[in-house]
């Protein structure tokens, strides 16, 4: 399978980030992704899905929307939709309608920022998720690059401390948000995890100085969703956002933070009687080898129905069989600046009875 690298959740001037759509597809051709999916707050930008081709290489652009209730007191409740085929955020005040209109217009949807602490001094609010008995979502939003900030940042000198040092900030998913993902996926769930950057690229002034805080190259550099495609991108737009759409929703992704070192080559597979990837779902008939290809030194972590059943050190393939089903995802760990951080988070594979 061919890998694309992804970066979701983002916002431009339609809504309230600074960049233009080709500020965007020139940052992520620096960055050497291969699809950029902005997710203005409730528009679906019309006219600028495309293509940047440079030096051989391309970016596709495709646009999302990121909808919630703007009449909502305190604010809550932010859904990433991706491939809908209308506007859909008229249906924002009803959450569970929003997500009806969602699957009837063939889009996905995804919970943002399941999780996040506010930051009153730079006038944040929290805007977590809080309807979990939705039916009809695809997935969560794992890992957040912009929520992230607000957690790592207790005070005014830590949030501008992070401003001037973005590296620092990543730690990895909040941990409310992977234990509340265990736990739909042990109600029978299948749930998708993203990972979004949030990216704004925000002007603002201290003292005399005048910065863009967070540019794109900062979150394309950070915190990206890598989805495994039967090929490369083949420059037919429609085709092309079929296929990244369909690796969405059969969760054939991980989410990798790549600024310590890329995540470019990760794979998680399993071998039965049927073979399958990430996402997928494998018999249990007599047994399933789970397979990890990693693509640096790390520690891994095998997971299977939310507890650790298995650890490896700097291994460059890992395997466990498994006679008995579940759920299992794979987490791995980095040292990076002086810390132990997350890397790449799997997509789950299902072992399932007969
Ligand atoms: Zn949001
Ligand atoms: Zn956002």
């Amino acid at each position: 399978m061919e890998e694309l690298v992804a970066n979701l959740h983002l916002h431009t001037r339609y809504s309230d980030g600074t960049g233009s759509h080709q500020d965007v597809l020139a940052a992520a051709m620096r960055c050497g992704l291969d699809v950029v999916i902005p997710t203005d707050h409730n528009v679906l930008v019309q006219g600028m899905d495309g293509y940047l081709r440079q030096d051989g290489r391309t970016v596709m652009l495709m646009c999302a929307e990121e909808i919630h209730d703007q009449k909502r007191a305190p604010q809550k409740n932010h859904m990433l939709v991706f491939g809908a085929n209308r506007e859909l955020a008229t249906f924002a005040s009803n959450p569970q309608n929003l997500l009806d209109q969602v699957q009837k217009s063939g889009g996905l949807a995804f919970f943002a920022h399941p999780f996040e602490k506010a930051m009153p001094f730079f006038g944040e609010t929290d805007i977590t998720w809080v309807d979990w008995d939705l039916k009809g979502f695809t997935g969560i939003e794992l890992w957040n690059g912009f929520s992230e900030l607000k957690e790592v940042s207790p005070s005014l000198f830590w949030a501008i401390f992070h401003v001037f040092f973005p590296a620092t900030i990543p730690h990895g998913p909040h941990p409310d948000t992977l234990a509340q993902w265990d736990k739909l996926l042990a109600a029978g769930n299948r749930v998708v995890a993203v990972g979004g950057s949030d990216a704004h690229a925000l002007r603002r002034t201290f003292g005399p100085i005048r910065k863009t805080i967070f540019p794109y190259d900062y979150h394309f550099n950070a915190i990206n969703t890598h989805l495994l495609t039967p090929g490369p991108l083949s420059g037919d737009l429609n085709a092309d956002r079929r296929m990244v759409l369909q690796a969405f929703r059969d969760g054939h992704a991980f989410v990798g933070y790549d600024r310590p070192a890329p995540t470019r080559g990760f794979r998680c597979s399993a071998q039965g009687e049927e073979s399958g990837v990430m996402g997928d779902t494998s018999r249990l008939r007599g047994g399933v080898t789970l397979q990890i290809r990693m693509p640096g030194e790390a520690e891994v972590r095998l997971i299977q129905d939310g507890a650790v059943v298995k650890t490896w050190h700097n291994q460059e393939i890992c395997t466990h069989i498994t006679n008995t089903p579940g759920v299992f995802r794979v987490e791995c760990y980095i040292r990076f600046l002086g810390k132990s951080r997350g890397w790449i988070f799997s997509n789950p594979i299902y072992v399932r009875e007969g």
